[in-house]
């Protein structure tokens, strides 16, 4: 059903994301249920056994990172940006809640004001952050608007995390905004956070998010297939492992490069996140988000990336 469709049918988002629409959801999931069935005859039992995670989970924190974000000038790719939109709307038409992690803040900054970008200091970093943050979310804003659905942005800092009170307050405020049908963006408060008090890395926020939340998955997106048991892009012949049981193990087992670009991931910090949701009991998938399609087709059992069952 296109927009025009739902809008006449007199479909809010609001009540997409609640769950309300019921009847939709049961359709749908049959839908993605049959596609997948499909799949887990015709593929590898790693793409179904991903398929089956992605069908079974109702509550779902996706992070986007900012390689997904950016081309390979550094500038914010609106058109990934709207594909990862229109199919997250896709998820929360069929009943999954969601909740969305993103990085891109200071991408989006260097776009908005095309200088500073060499600048090493806090200071202008934190600048371009602040001003970043603003058009990172007025893309989101209008890209969701286009399915009638509001945005709402939830700015955190690891202070937040550790103190009782505010833990409280961010898990309630989570929960109202997706019980009303509104897709939370989560980022680090980078204005306020200075090295010692930082999270650091948008990896660590969303486990820390998935966790507050109590979510049934955490998709982490990025711009490789999954982890490997070297770094695919210095070493074409890297194996990727698609299935991971034990986080300590498979760290003894890889070589893990440095931090990306921005100082700040890494594949290492992704390990780390999963290892904080599996405490929990959480799932979670590192899947490429440069994939077009990559959430249908995992959905459907047409890509797989590295499941972490812990
Ligand atoms: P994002 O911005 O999407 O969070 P990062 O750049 O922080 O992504 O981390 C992903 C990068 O980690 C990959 O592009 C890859 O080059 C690198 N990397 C290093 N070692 C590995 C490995 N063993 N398996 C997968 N990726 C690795």
């Amino acid at each position: 059903m296109d927009k025009e469709q739902r809008l006449a049918a007199g479909e809010s988002a609001a009540a997409r994301q609640k769950g309300d629409a019921a009847e939709a959801e049961t359709a749908q999931q049959g839908n993605i249920a049959q596609r997948g069935d499909t799949a887990q005859r015709e593929d590898s039992p790693e793409k179904a056994g991903l398929s089956q995670l992605i069908r079974d989970s109702r509550k779902i924190v996706v992070k986007i990172g900012s390689n997904t974000l950016s081309n390979d000038r550094g500038e914010v790719n609106r058109e990934a940006m709207h594909n990862i939109v229109e199919q997250l709307m896709e998820w929360i038409d069929c009943g999954k809640r969601i909740i969305v992690v993103s990085s891109g803040a200071g991408i989006c900054g260097v776009g908005a004001i095309n200088k500073w970008q060499r600048k090493g200091d806090m200071n202008y970093k934190q600048a371009l952050c602040a001003i970043g943050q603003v058009e990172l979310m007025m893309a989101y804003k209008e890209l969701f608007k286009e399915y009638d659905c509001h945005v709402a942005q939830m700015l955190l800092t690891r202070g937040d995390f550790d103190d009782h009170s505010r833990n409280l307050h961010i898990r309630n405020t989570l929960f109202t905004l997706v019980d009303e049908g509104v897709v939370p963006i989560v980022n680090e408060n980078d204005s306020v956070s200075v090295d010692e008090i930082k999270i650091g890395d948008n990896d660590t926020l969303s486990a820390l998010t998935a966790n507050l939340w109590g979510a049934d998955l955490l998709i982490l997106l990025s711009d490789i297939d999954g982890v490997y048991d070297s770094n695919p892009k210095e070493n074409p012949q890297a194996k990727l492992i698609s299935q991971v049981t034990d986080v300590d193990r498979l760290k003894q087992e890889i070589s893990m490069g440095a931090t990306n670009r921005f100082g700040t991931g890494g594949i290492a910090t992704k390990i780390e996140a999963a290892r904080k949701v599996n405490e929990f009991g959480i799932p979670m998938a590192l899947l490429n988000g440069k994939k077009y399609d990559i959430l249908r087709k995992a959905a459907d059992g047409r890509e797989t990336g590295t499941v972490f069952y812990g």
